[in-house]
């Protein structure tokens, strides 16, 4: 069919899952069990990759079950009680959180900490998915005196957990790391317009500079392509974030998790496709799909 092909240099592991995956497969080489507290990485293919070679997904009920063993825990953090229940456990954990969520959840505390000791100090808010895992282990550093809010998408954008506010005492606001910067911009507007006293609203810029670097880079890619497809898990939220985005700017972007999902009869001869993905999406499937339609 003579399809003009590219994948996008800027998608791919961001560096928290490379190195996550990185120690998964160093001590999978150990032939000894070896267990993730949740999925590793949001994308399917690349797990059972890994499940192949040894690793069993787990929750925190089983692990709460388990006398010895070694536990992953992924990039994405956990609350201070995961740690807590390991040492009760006598587990033994490798921690992979990745260093920018480490630093985010120690902003999260210190900013508690300073808060609570003021009269009046204020509220800690977190822009984040409810019960994403990174959200859950931010709010853990905060014993959940956190309010989590959010933005629906739809013909109107739904503000999320406001209720949850008391716009007359100071918010702390963070950011999820995977979220949309224009996003958390618009929420931050939303919130200062509701405030009391709106000096006392403190942003705290807390996404990740990968992250917020790839929108920029994903807008003028899917502008250039006739067609996009954008490969992610269903559970990426990176991936759900980073497609929309697509779909924004070319009409003609397709979600799919691998190539059994392509509709080839979309494309004609001489077309542009771009191919892309979250930053749970490994590089192998960009490839692996680009391959496939360099075959049609
Ligand atoms: S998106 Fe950024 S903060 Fe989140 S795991 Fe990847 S590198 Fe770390």
């Amino acid at each position: 069919m003579n399809l003009n092909i590219e994948i996008d240099s800027g998608s791919g592991f961001c560096n928290g899952v490379i190195r996550a995956v990185r120690e998964a497969e160093k001590n999978l080489k150990k032939k000894q069990p070896l267990y993730s507290l949740g999925a590793i990485v949001h994308n399917n293919s690349e797990l059972q990759r890994l499940e192949k070679e040894g690793l069993s997904i787990i929750d925190i009920n089983t692990m709460g079950t388990m006398k010895e063993g070694t536990v992953l825990i992924r990039a994405h953090g956990e609350p201070p009680s995961t740690y807590a229940l390991a040492k009760e456990r006598g587990i033994e954990l490798i921690d992979c959180t990745c260093p920018v969520v480490l630093k985010l959840q120690e902003s999260i505390r210190n900013t508690y900490r300073q808060i609570t000791e003021r009269k009046n100090g204020g509220q800690i808010v977190i822009f984040g998915k409810e019960n994403h895992a990174e959200v859950n282990g931010l709010v853990g550093q905060v014993d959940s005196d956190a309010a989590v809010v959010d933005i629906i998408q739809g013909g109107q954008p739904l503000f999320k957990g406001m209720e949850k506010i008391d716009f007359n005492r100071p918010v702390y606001i963070f950011s999820q790391t995977t979220k949309d910067p224009e996003e958390y911009g618009r929420i931050c507007t939303h919130i200062r317009e509701r405030m009391r006293n709106k000096e006392e609203l403190h942003i705290f810029n807390t996404i990740c500079r990968q992250v917020a670097g790839r929108h920029a880079n994903l807008a003028g890619f899917a502008k250039r392509h006739d067609f996009i497809l954008f490969v992610s898990g269903p559970d990426s939220s990176n991936g759900k974030v980073l497609y929309e985005l697509c779909r924004s700017i070319n009409s003609r972007s397709y979600h799919i998790q691998n190539v059994t999902e392509i509709d080839t009869s979309l494309f004609y001869s001489g077309a542009s496709v771009g191919i892309c993905g979250a930053t749970s999406t490994p590089k192998w499937q960009l490839e692996e799909v680009a391959g496939y339609l360099s075959k049609l």
